[in-house]
């Protein structure tokens, strides 16, 4: 009998793979409980309107990537797509607002979208998602990021930036949106069907779209960031100025909208170049009005999520290729610097480094090729004149830097570089 599939787009977590997934929930609710936040949980299943409504009618979301489900009396029901609206209905429904001490929450959980499956992108897939309610004041905006950064850290992922925005507050948005729709009418001939509609229904979703033509058409369209009021702009330089203070870097992307309605004002994404056309590991932003929209008291909020299938694909694929590549490559030229290199190798490993040398004497340029191939971070280089003047040149290659060190000593300032065993 033919044996039977998980769905499309599902996965299975199998031994192996489910100590990353323990590892990265287990610093995720250590940081998250430093910072005040509570854990919570809510069910998978919600009524349809609660997305419809909170997400926004006319996002991809809603329109087309949404688990539909009628049950057997005619309600219509959907599986989570995300996690911010089903916490507000819940922070609204037991009246948590109430208690101040209940303003802080994260939740960790697998959520549902019928996109195309491929690398980082899945049916179901899970997120680490945070929100926060009651303060409006862009000081929490900044811990927020700082918050997600020092998560990152912990867990060990390099190589992330920090992409900020402000899609300004109702007012600014509803002035802007006739400056783009303006902009709009004048390609729209040649924008694909999708934002032909979204022109008249959600232009701010045009900068969503994945088609080439559309991209690059958008390249020129007037940007909502230069036409924020002053409140905003003056809450936006404030966020800055507090990231700043919390030493984390971060880079102002004016067409970044994010996918869904409810944001306004600080808005966020952490990107990567390393997981193709996937490139958001986790995103978030403001919902101020989000609150008082699905029926509750008019609270500002604020909140964000990790994708951890993404999170996690990024922390094999580092720890492969640290596993792969040695920490020194020692490169040497001559017979009597071969000699005192394949020494040297040997007191590096001994102090606790991974390292390679060239054993055929080959040309420095041909070495110093091996060394880049085996991704090695620091590369020692010991000719017949460095080898007389009792040196060696060390390059590091990340940082692309040089300078020569002591030959006797070489062994221990390595050491202390690279914290060998
Ligand atoms: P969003 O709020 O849509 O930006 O989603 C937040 C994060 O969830 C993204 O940055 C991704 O890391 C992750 N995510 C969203 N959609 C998917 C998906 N279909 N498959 C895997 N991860 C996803």
């Amino acid at each position: 009998m033919e044996s039977i599939q998980a769905v499309k787009g599902m996965n299975d977590i199998l031994p192996g793979q489910i100590e990353w997934w323990q590892k990265v929930e287990r610093i995720a609710r250590q940081v998250l409980e430093d910072f005040g936040y509570r854990e919570i949980r809510t069910p998978a299943l919600e009524k349809l309107e609660l997305f419809s409504r909170g997400i926004g009618e006319s996002t991809d979301i809603v329109e087309k990537e949404m688990y539909v489900l009628e049950d057997s009396k005619g309600e219509k029901l959907a599986l989570r797509p995300e996690a911010t609206a089903s916490v507000v209905r819940s922070f609204i429904q037991h009246k948590l607002h109430a208690d101040p001490l209940m303003q802080k929450f994260y939740a960790i959980g697998p959520m549902f979208r019928h996109e195309r499956p491929q690398k980082g992108r899945y049916r179901q897939f899970h997120q680490i998602d945070v929100e926060a309610f009651g303060i409006d004041d862009p000081m929490l905006d900044a811990e927020v990021m700082y918050m997600l950064r020092i998560f990152l850290e912990r867990v060990g992922l390099t190589g992330v930036v920090l992409h900020i925005n402000s899609l300004g507050c109702p007012e600014c948005r509803k002035a802007y949106r006739k400056v783009l729709q303006d902009y709009l009418e004048r390609y729209a001939d040649a924008l694909c069907p999708d934002c032909q509609r979204r022109r008249h229904t959600n232009p701010l979703r045009t900068f969503d779209c994945k088609v080439e033509r559309c991209k690059e058409l958008l390249e020129g369209a007037p940007m909502l960031l230069e036409s924020i009021c002053s409140e905003c702009a003056e809450h936006f330089e404030r966020v800055k100025s507090y990231l700043k203070d919390l030493d984390t870097p971060f880079v102002i992307n004016p067409r970044m909208v994010r996918g869904l309605d409810y944001y306004m004002r600080t808005t966020f994404e952490v990107i990567t170049d390393r997981l193709g056309a996937q490139n958001a590991v986790g995103g978030g932003g403001r919902y101020n009005g989000l609150v008082k929209d699905l029926g509750g008291p008019d609270l500002p909020g604020i909140g964000f999520a990790i994708g951890m299938e993404r999170l996690i694909l990024l922390l094999q694929q580092e720890s492969e290729e640290q596993r792969r590549s040695p920490q020194v490559f020692v490169a040497a030229l001559g017979e009597a610097a071969r000699q005192r290199a394949f020494l040297l190798t040997q007191q590096l490993r001994n102090a606790g480094l991974e390292t390679e040398m060239d054993y055929e004497g080959r040309s420095l340029k041909s070495q110093m090729r091996r060394a880049d191939k085996l991704s090695a971070r620091h590369v020692l280089i010991l000719g017949e004149e460095e080898l007389a003047r009792g040196e060696i040149q060390l390059r590091d290659m990340m940082e692309k830097s040089q300078r020569n060190l002591p030959l006797e000593t070489a062994a221990e300032v390595l050491k202390g570089i690279c914290g060998g065993k």
